[in-house]
């Protein structure tokens, strides 16, 4: 990675950080889970609004923690939406191999729906893999986002 690519990266993390989107609970959320990363201290709870199709049609989060975990969170909000429950388990992958350094597995999960455009988005937190603690940081909010969609702690604000 090049010097201007990482210096891009790390400004991508710090505004969304700094100014995380979709930091909000919206009326409409028939999905919710927390998550919780006690190595870290972060604590997020997510809210997705799934249609009858299956379809995310919003998803939101709350929740203190880290620049990683609050940019992790803010990017996902804006990558889930108008995604299927399969496409939004295929990011998480990607995303998790990216910050453990399986770059090829990352590039298998986007032939299961993840598009080029949300993978670049993703790959922002991709300098995560050179410092191992950080990683748990960054995969909480998707954690948590795969508990609500498994159902975990469905319909809590219904
Ligand atoms: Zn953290």
């Amino acid at each position: 990675m090049s010097d201007d690519l990482r210096d891009l990266y790390q400004e991508v993390i710090l505004d969304h950080g700094r100014r995380p989107r979709n930091f909000r609970h919206p009326e409409a959320a028939n999905r919710t889970a927390k998550g919780d990363n006690p190595l870290c201290g972060d604590r997020v709870s997510v809210y997705l609004e799934v249609g009858p199709d299956g379809i995310i049609r919003d998803a939101a989060f709350e929740g203190r923690g880290c620049a990683i975990s609050t940019a992790s969170a803010s990017l996902m909000t804006e990558t889930l939406k108008g995604k299927t429950e399969e496409e939004a388990r295929a990011l998480f992958r990607a995303l998790r191999d990216m910050c453990t350094g399986h770059e090829s597995d990352a590039e298998s999960a986007a032939a299961g729906g993840a598009g080029e455009d949300d993978l670049d988005r993703l790959r922002v937190l991709s300098g995560v893999r050179n410092f191992p603690m950080r990683v748990k940081c960054a995969t909480l909010p998707w954690q948590a986002v795969l508990a609500a969609l498994a159902g975990d702690a469905k319909a809590t604000t219904e």
